[in-house]
């Protein structure tokens, strides 16, 4: 059996707690390594580590940081296939997906090579008399973050790449499902010229989650992932005085006017709500049909759209639709919110419980499924699944679809399609969530936007990436300066006039 590692202070080094968690190939169900989990002591030690490597990072000019991120990029592009390999043999997803995982990370890369622009600061000149008021942005010194694995490349560096483009140094912590491809971007990171010890890879579980909440040099904390874990770090990362981000589960619905393309609209709820198994946080879960006649058209379109899905391992070749969930408790949990679905009512009008690929008896495979007529008091209406299951809540009217968008305790993303401008217009304007798409199924913001939901999607006030990503990883101080040489006694300017 492999043991993975951790990778600290420029090293791949083992795991010295004892405790190790399986890591699958979901593909077969076998078990390919064990990630080692840290101790409090491990995690400890990385800590001061980085904190010896940040102040000479701090002090380096930004466009010397700025060009270890443009190296990193050549490669990102350099090592796409053998990243995207690593990552679908211990995800699951398929090779285009994984690629697409590494190339969305790698845009927020492209996007931090602009530090030097985003870092310059704000000045006033002659404030009053011979004074001068100036605003830097200064690192916080050793941040840290926390990433959930359905994206094991792209969120490692939605955090770290801005977090060291600012000057900081960045301990990960990454999913313990999914752990080697943060090694292999950190490795990448320092053959582009990062000093050793600034990004460095402790992987775990609570204990070592506990410990970068609790380490007093920690500054900031990362976290995306499930919404109760998000609360959980919010409230103690908070209440131990650190700037905290969270971004959690969630519910996306997906509205489908009586005016919609209802091809184009099939075609997105297919890609939106079966890539990826489901699992993406900014999966539709939910359409929301207006009128029993527009939900009928809808559903007559899906089934077959839905059946004809290709499920199978990576190695299956690029017109594999999406692959295995990422464990077996992850299919448990999906079958038992299918289940509970059945016995609360909903009309299973596509089963695929009964899913099975020879040869792959057993992988975490899940057959694609379609509710109908699911109503907001279901589990699977209330519950994220984060899986190949589409829910659909029939609305009497369009203030009706907008209302359970509203009224739902997660905010992450949600959509509309329609071709009337003037009811798109009001969906974006009162919609009480983060992400939204007109027309658009996964509405991801590009990497000089901002990424984040509202309500329980999100903790804190600032999203990812974007500018805010920039004030997220810097402290602001202000400066005013005074010169008396400059002033007459009695406020007045001692300059000579040009002539
Ligand atoms: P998870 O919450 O189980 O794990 C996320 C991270 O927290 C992992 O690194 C894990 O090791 C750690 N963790 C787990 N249990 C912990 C505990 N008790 N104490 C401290 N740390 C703990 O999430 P996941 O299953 O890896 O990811 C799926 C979830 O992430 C879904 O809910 C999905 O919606 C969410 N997600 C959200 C976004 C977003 O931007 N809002 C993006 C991607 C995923």
């Amino acid at each position: 059996m492999k043991d993975l590692t951790h990778y600290i202070n420029g090293e791949r080094v083992p795991g010295t707690s004892g405790r190790f968690s399986d890591v699958f190939n979901p593909a077969t169900g076998e078990v390919q390594s064990r990630c080692p989990l840290a101790s409090k002591e491990e995690f400890d030690h990385a800590v001061e580590i980085a904190a010896a490597a940040q102040p000479a990072w701090g002090a380096t000019n930004p466009q010397r940081r700025a060009r270890v991120m443009m190296k990193f990029v050549d490669l990102l592009n350099r090592d796409m296939d053998k990243l995207a390999e690593a990552l679908s043999s211990e995800h699951g997803k398929t090779f285009p997906d994984a690629k697409g995982d590494v190339q969305r990370g790698l845009e927020v890369v492209e996007y931090c090579i602009g530090a030097p622009q985003m870092l310059k600061g704000e000045f006033t000149d002659s404030a009053g008399p011979g004074i001068d008021m100036y605003s830097m942005r200064q690192p916080l010194g050793v941040t840290g973050g926390i990433t959930p694995f359905n994206f094991p490349a792209m969120i490692p560096m939605w955090m770290f790449a801005p977090a060291l483009a600012c000057g900081n140094a960045f301990i990960l912590k990454p999913s313990e499902r999914d752990p080697s491809v943060p090694i292999m971007l950190a490795e990448l990171m320092e053959e582009a010229g990062l000093p050793k010890g600034l990004l460095q890879v402790v992987n775990g579980d609570k204990e070592a989650v506990d410990a970068m909440l609790d380490n007093d040099i920690v500054q900031s904390i990362g976290f995306v992932g499930s919404t109760p874990i998000a609360e959980y770090i919010y409230g103690r990362g908070c209440s131990n005085g650190k700037r905290v981000q969270c971004f959690g589960g969630a519910k996306n619905h997906m509205i489908v006017m009586p005016d919609a393309d209802m091809d184009q609209a099939a075609d997105a709820l297919i890609g939106a709500g079966y890539g990826a198994a489901g699992e993406r946080c900014m999966a539709i879960s939910v359409a929301v049909p207006v009128g029993d006649e527009t939900a009928d058209r809808l559903v007559e379109k899906l089934v077959p759209r839905i059946e004809k899905l290709k499920v199978g391992p990576y190695t299956a070749g690029d017109d594999v639709d999406y692959g295995p969930v990422v464990t077996a408790a992850a299919k448990q949990n999906i079958l038992g919110l299918i289940e509970s679905g059945i016995q609360q009512g909903a009309e299973l009008v596509v089963d695929g419980r009964d899913f099975s690929l020879q040869g792959y008896e057993d992988g975490f495979f899940v057959g694609p499924h379609l509710f109908d007529r699911v109503t907001p008091d279901m589990d699977i209406y209330r519950k994220e699944i984060f899986g190949p299951v589409l829910s659909t809540v029939r609305a009497g009217s369009y203030d009706e679809a907008i209302g359970l968008a509203m009224d739902h305790e997660y905010g992450n993303g949600t959509a509309i399609f329609t071709r009337d401008g003037d009811t798109a217009r009001d969906f974006a304007q009162r919609i009480n969530i983060g992400m939204v798409g007109i027309n658009v199924p996964i509405p991801v913001p590009l990497a000089y936007h901002t990424f984040g939901g509202w309500k329980k999607s999100a903790f804190g006030d600032l999203n990812q990436h974007g500018p805010d990503a920039f004030r997220f990883y810097t402290r602001t101080k202000t400066i005013t300066s005074r010169w008396p040489s400059g002033i007459k006694e009695g406020g007045e300017f001692n300059f000579k006039p040009m002539e």
